[in-house]
């Protein structure tokens, strides 16, 4: 199943051509795959706001987010 925020996701939806390749390489692991391991994904559902962008490998600075 893919992420539910696929369409709406402003990480995912930038359309910037210099990161064409990055978002999908995103896409295949995380959207389309293990949504639920997603940065973006983690911090949407725990704090609800996710700065535009805020890659989905970097649960690190996610988690920094959720402790402040
Ligand atoms: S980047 Fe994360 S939150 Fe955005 S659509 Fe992909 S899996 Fe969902």
């Amino acid at each position: 199943m893919s992420c539910p925020n696929l369409e709406v996701c402003p990480f995912i939806n930038n359309s910037d051509e210099r990161l064409k390749d990055d978002i999908t390489k995103y896409k295949n692991r995380f959207c389309n795959a293990n949504y639920e391991k997603c940065a973006r994904f983690i911090l949407g559902n725990s704090i609800g706001e996710v700065p535009d962008d805020l890659a989905p490998d970097e649960i690190k600075r996610a988690e920094k987010l959720m402790k402040k």
